[in-house]
């Protein structure tokens, strides 16, 4: 091991359209009704687990990703 510092990960969230390749994006929810949030729940978790999931959606070609909230 060499240096004193891990390198940065990139953030996911940061990246490129992978449909497009642009990076001109609208960050917002995903709702279901009653503007609810919708949840991310491992498959062993239990009722009350869950990460709330934001959703990016591309200007450009209308593609959305869901990301979960750090
Ligand atoms: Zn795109």
């Amino acid at each position: 091991m060499s240096g004193t510092s891990e390198p940065q990960r990139p953030n996911p969230s940061e990246a490129p359209c992978p449909i497009c390749s642009n990076q001109t994006f609208s960050w917002g929810r995903t709702v279901i009704e009653a503007n609810d949030w919708l949840y991310f729940r491992q498959g062993d978790g239990f009722w009350g687990d869950g990460e709330k999931m934001t959703a990016r959606k591309c200007l450009t070609c209308r593609n959305v990703q869901l990301f979960t909230q750090r």
